[in-house]
């Protein structure tokens, strides 16, 4: 089994994780129309919910 040849110390690691955060976005691009959308909801522009699932149809010119 490999064994490291010297200890990080807390220090060093936690710096190292300091970059390693998820940032959640508010907004994400529909699959099927590339307009901005909430994640998880309907797409307001276009409609549709996971691909191909159209559940409103909003006809608007
Ligand atoms: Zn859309």
């Amino acid at each position: 089994m490999a064994v490291p040849k010297r200890k990080i110390s807390k220090s060093r690691r936690d710096l190292r994780r300091s970059h390693h955060a998820l940032k959640s976005s508010a907004y994400e691009e529909c699959p099927s129309c590339g307009e901005l959308k909430r994640p998880h909801h309907v797409c307001a522009a276009c409609g549709t919910y996971n691909g191909r699932e159209v559940l409103e149809a909003e006809e608007v010119a």
